[in-house]
Parts: structure tokens; C-alpha cells; sequence
């Protein structure tokens, strides 16, 4: 199933938790950038592998993730 997965860059701590729970591990800290926080925000490295199960979206507890089915 396609979907599409974006992040609220600036407000996530980069806690990994959304890494963690990604059942295709693709979910990753992109340390090429910095957020308002200091921190790397999450990212997604290859959109067309994900699922769109939204388990990173659920885990986040800065609800920082946004999950659209296409
Ligand atoms: S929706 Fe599922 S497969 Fe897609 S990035 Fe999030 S946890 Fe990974
Ligand atoms: S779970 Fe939320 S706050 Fe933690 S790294 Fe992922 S997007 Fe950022």
C-alpha cells in the first residue's frame, strides 16, 4: 500500500521511538539536519517501502508524525 509519512521536523526531540517500532526500518535520525531543538529529526529513507501501518505515528509522543494512506 503506498503512503506518504511527514514529520513536524521541528518538533521532534529524536527520541528514536518511531525508529524502533518501523517494521521495514526506515524510519531514521537524519543527522544531515538540525531542528529548532538542537536535535536530528526522524525522517523516512525510502518512502516506497512503507506500509503505511502508522505504528511510528502512534508511538510518538510529540505526535510529531503524520501517516496519509494513498
Ligand atoms: S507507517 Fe509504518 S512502515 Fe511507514 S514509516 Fe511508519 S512505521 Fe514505518
Ligand atoms: S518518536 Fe516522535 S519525537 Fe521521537 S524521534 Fe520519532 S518523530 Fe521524533
Amino acid at each position: 500500500m503506498a503512503a506518504k509519512v511527514t514529520f513536524a521536523q521541528d518538533r521532534c526531540k529524536g527520541c528514536e521511538l518511531c525508529a524502533m517500532v518501523c517494521p521495514k526500518n526506515i524510519v531514521i535520525l537524519d543527522t544531515s539536519v538540525t531542528n529548532r531543538k538542537g536535535y536530528h529529526p526522524a525522517a523516512v529513507t525510502d518512502m516506497a517501502l512503507c506500509i503505511g501501518c502508522a505504528s511510528c505515528a502512534k508511538i510518538c509522543p510529540d505526535s510529531v508524525i503524520t501517516v496519509e494512506r494513498l
